[in-house]
C-alpha cells in the first residue's frame, strides 16, 4: 500500500524568556496521509495560540492554519479521519486532538510512563488537558509497529521517552515522517535557573503546571491498560535513521515552507 503525504501548515509561534535565546518564528507543520484505498490517517495535530507555555510567547495562526478547516480546504472530511498517530505528546503536536472525536490516537507506552520521570519544569513541555478526556481512545503501541501495510511506527526516544517516527511507502519510495527526532531542548530549557522557574512557576507560568488531581487519574489509567513500569525502551540517536538516506522531514521542516513533498 502506497501513501500520498500531504503537508498541512499549522502556523508559527514564538517563545521568550529573560536571558535566554528566543524560539523565534517556528513553524509548525501536521501531515495527512492518504492511502491507496482511501483512508486518512493524521500524525500529529498541531498547537493552540491559547496554549504556548513561556514567558512572552505570540503566534501567527490563520483560520486556514487551524486543522479541520486545513483538511476540508485540501478536499478531505476531517471526521473521516479515524487514526492519528502521535509522534509524541508535546504541546505543540496534541492541542488539536479533540478535534477528532471518532478518532483512534496512537501514542507509544514509554510516552506515557515517561510523564512519571519529568523534571518539574518538564511539565510545561506536556498539556494533559488536551489529551485527558481522550485516554478511552488512545491506542497504545509497545516498541516498533507495521501499523498498515506500508506504514511504520518506530519508536525512536530521545526527545521524549516514547517519541516515535513514522515511516510511509510512496510513489517515490520510503519517507520518514519524524516528529521531532533530531531535536533536544533540554539545553535551552536548563539555561533557566531551578529560581527562575520557581518564580515562573509562582507567577505567570502558573496555568502550565499540572493540577495535583492529573498523576493519579493517569496511573489509574495506565493500571487498567497494563502498562505502569519502568520505561521499556533505549533512546535511538537521530543519526540512526538519517543515515538509511530516506527523505525525512519533522514536523518542524522549513523547508515545507517551500516545497511540497510529493
Ligand atoms: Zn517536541
Amino acid at each position: 500500500m502506497q501513501y500520498a503525504i500531504h503537508q498541512i501548515f499549522n502556523g508559527y509561534f514564538n517563545i521568550m524568556f529573560k536571558s535566554v535565546r528566543p524560539m523565534e518564528n517556528i513553524p509548525c507543520f501536521v501531515f495527512l496521509l492518504v492511502g491507496e484505498d482511501g483512508e486518512l490517517i493524521l500524525i500529529d495535530t498541531g498547537f493552540s495560540p491559547e496554549y504556548i507555555p513561556g514567558l512572552i510567547t505570540s503566534s501567527q495562526q490563520e483560520a486556514e492554519h487551524k486543522l479541520p478547516q486545513a483538511i476540508r480546504n485540501l478536499g478531505y472530511d476531517p471526521a473521516e479521519v479515524k487514526t492519528v498517530i502521535m509522534t509524541h505528546l508535546h504541546w505543540d503536536h496534541t492541542a488539536g486532538m479533540q478535534d477528532f472525536a471518532a478518532a483512534r490516537f496512537y501514542v507509544q507506552a514509554d510516552e506515557f510512563r515517561g510523564l512519571f520521570q519529568l523534571n518539574p519544569n518538564e511539565e510545561t513541555y506536556f498539556c494533559p488537558a488536551h489529551w485527558l478526556k481522550l485516554l478511552p481512545q488512545i491506542e497504545v503501541v509497545e516498541g516498533d509497529v507495521e501499523l498498515r501495510p506500508g506504514l511504520q511506527l518506530i519508536r525512536t526516544g530521545g526527545h521524549t521517552k516514547g517519541h516515535q517516527i513514522v515511516e510511509a511507502a510512496t510513489a517515490s519510495g520510503p519517507v520518514l515522517l519524524a516528529g521531532d527526532a533530531p531535536f533536544n531542548y533540554d539545553l535551552l530549557w536548563k539555561m533557566i535557573s531551578p529560581e527562575g522557574w520557581q518564580l515562573f512557576r509562582e507567577g505567570p507560568g502558573a496555568r502550565f503546571y499540572w493540577d495535583q488531581s492529573i498523576q493519579p487519574r493517569l496511573a489509574a489509567w495506565m493500571d487498567e491498560r497494563k502498562i505502569s513500569g519502568p520505561i521499556e525502551g533505549e533512546a535511538i540517536p537521530w543519526e540512526h535513521f538519517k543515515q538509511n538516506g530516506r527523505l525525512a522531514y519533522t514536523l518542524h521542516d522549513p523547508r515545507l515552507l517551500k516545497a511540497k513533498i510529493s
